[in-house]
Protein backbone atom coordinates (compact mmCIF):
# COMPACT_ATOMS: atom_id res chain seq x y z
CA UNK A 1 0.00 0.00 0.00
CA UNK A 2 1.40 3.43 -1.04
CA UNK A 3 1.02 6.29 1.21
CA UNK A 4 -1.30 7.88 -1.38
CA UNK A 5 -3.88 5.02 -0.77
CA UNK A 6 -3.16 4.93 3.06
CA UNK A 7 -4.10 9.30 3.09
CA UNK A 8 -7.26 8.39 0.68
CA UNK A 9 -8.44 5.58 3.43
CA UNK A 10 -7.87 8.04 6.25
CA UNK A 11 -9.35 10.88 4.81
CA UNK A 12 -12.31 8.40 4.51
CA UNK A 13 -12.33 7.28 8.05
CA UNK A 14 -11.87 10.51 9.44
CA UNK A 15 -14.64 12.08 7.48
CA UNK A 16 -16.80 8.90 8.64
CA UNK A 17 -19.78 9.57 11.70
CA UNK A 18 -19.11 8.20 14.47
CA UNK A 19 -22.68 6.41 15.72
CA UNK A 20 -23.89 7.05 19.37
CA UNK A 21 -23.77 3.39 19.62
CA UNK A 22 -20.12 3.57 18.64
CA UNK A 23 -19.28 6.64 21.03
CA UNK A 24 -21.17 4.72 24.03
CA UNK A 25 -18.87 1.89 23.23
CA UNK A 26 -15.50 4.01 22.86
CA UNK A 27 -16.27 5.75 26.25
CA UNK A 28 -17.22 2.43 28.36
CA UNK A 29 -13.99 0.55 26.93
CA UNK A 30 -11.95 3.87 28.00
CA UNK A 31 -13.60 3.66 31.57
CA UNK A 32 -12.84 -0.48 31.70
CA UNK A 33 -10.16 -1.06 33.94
CA UNK A 34 -7.30 -2.78 32.42
CA UNK A 35 -6.61 -6.36 33.35
CA UNK A 36 -3.99 -7.82 35.46
CA UNK A 37 -0.77 -9.70 33.40
CA UNK A 38 -1.13 -13.27 33.36
CA UNK A 39 1.07 -15.94 33.15
CA UNK A 40 -1.77 -18.38 31.00
CA UNK A 41 -0.64 -19.43 28.15
CA UNK A 42 -3.03 -19.39 24.62
CA UNK A 43 -4.66 -23.51 25.96
CA UNK A 44 -5.17 -26.36 23.43
CA UNK A 45 -8.81 -27.63 22.85
CA UNK A 46 -8.70 -31.30 23.51
CA UNK A 47 -12.01 -33.87 23.20
CA UNK A 48 -14.56 -33.99 25.91
CA UNK A 49 -14.50 -30.05 26.48
CA UNK A 50 -10.94 -30.41 28.00
CA UNK A 51 -8.88 -26.90 27.71
CA UNK A 52 -5.34 -27.90 28.51
CA UNK A 53 -2.83 -25.06 29.33
CA UNK A 54 0.71 -26.40 28.91
CA UNK A 55 4.03 -25.39 30.43
CA UNK A 56 5.35 -22.27 28.29
CA UNK A 57 8.45 -23.77 28.74
CA UNK A 58 8.16 -27.07 26.89
CA UNK A 59 8.55 -28.93 29.36
CA UNK A 60 5.60 -31.29 28.48
CA UNK A 61 4.27 -30.61 31.93
CA UNK A 62 0.37 -29.27 31.72
CA UNK A 63 -2.57 -28.44 33.84
CA UNK A 64 -6.43 -29.48 32.33
CA UNK A 65 -9.20 -27.43 32.88
CA UNK A 66 -12.97 -28.68 32.06
CA UNK A 67 -15.03 -26.04 31.63
CA UNK A 68 -18.59 -27.50 30.63
CA UNK A 69 -18.18 -30.54 33.09
CA UNK A 70 -17.31 -27.92 36.12
CA UNK A 71 -20.58 -25.63 34.91
CA UNK A 72 -23.01 -28.55 34.72
CA UNK A 73 -21.64 -30.00 38.22
CA UNK A 74 -21.45 -26.78 40.17
CA UNK A 75 -24.41 -24.96 41.88
CA UNK A 76 -25.84 -22.49 40.50
CA UNK A 77 -27.24 -20.01 43.52
CA UNK A 78 -27.89 -16.25 42.53
CA UNK A 79 -29.33 -14.06 45.06
CA UNK A 80 -32.62 -12.22 43.53
CA UNK A 81 -34.29 -9.32 45.75
CA UNK A 82 -38.08 -9.82 46.42
CA UNK A 83 -39.38 -7.78 43.59
CA UNK A 84 -36.79 -8.67 41.07
CA UNK A 85 -36.06 -6.96 37.26
CA UNK A 86 -34.33 -8.15 34.32
CA UNK A 87 -32.05 -6.03 34.93
CA UNK A 88 -31.29 -7.82 38.40
CA UNK A 89 -31.41 -11.05 37.14
CA UNK A 90 -28.82 -9.88 34.01
CA UNK A 91 -26.39 -8.64 36.83
CA UNK A 92 -26.74 -11.66 39.64
CA UNK A 93 -26.00 -14.31 36.32
CA UNK A 94 -23.16 -11.99 34.99
CA UNK A 95 -21.63 -11.88 38.87
CA UNK A 96 -21.78 -15.49 39.25
CA UNK A 97 -20.16 -15.84 35.97
CA UNK A 98 -17.40 -13.04 36.43
CA UNK A 99 -16.70 -14.92 39.88
CA UNK A 100 -16.55 -18.76 38.62
CA UNK A 101 -14.17 -16.97 35.68
CA UNK A 102 -12.08 -14.92 38.29
CA UNK A 103 -12.00 -18.33 40.50
CA UNK A 104 -10.56 -20.19 37.17
CA UNK A 105 -8.13 -17.63 36.13
CA UNK A 106 -6.57 -17.82 39.54
CA UNK A 107 -6.26 -21.81 39.40
CA UNK A 108 -4.71 -21.73 36.53
CA UNK A 109 -2.14 -18.80 37.12
CA UNK A 110 -1.28 -21.23 41.07
CA UNK A 111 -0.83 -24.48 39.06
CA UNK A 112 1.31 -22.79 36.39
CA UNK A 113 3.14 -20.96 38.61
CA UNK A 114 3.52 -23.76 41.22
CA UNK A 115 4.78 -25.81 38.72
CA UNK A 116 7.38 -23.06 37.34
CA UNK A 117 8.54 -22.56 41.10
CA UNK A 118 8.81 -26.62 41.48
CA UNK A 119 10.47 -27.82 37.96
CA UNK A 120 12.29 -25.19 36.59
CA UNK A 121 12.61 -22.43 40.25
CA UNK A 122 10.93 -19.74 38.31
CA UNK A 123 13.40 -18.64 36.02
CA UNK A 124 13.54 -15.55 34.11
CA UNK A 125 15.38 -17.22 31.11
ZN1 LIG B 1 7.55 -26.87 32.79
Amino acid sequence: MTDDELDAIMAKVSRAPIGDDALRALREDQRAPLTDPSVIPTPDFRAGGVVRFHCPRGCGWYHDENPGRDAATQVFRIALPVACTPADVTTAISAEANARADAQRRRIEAALTEHDEREHRGASC
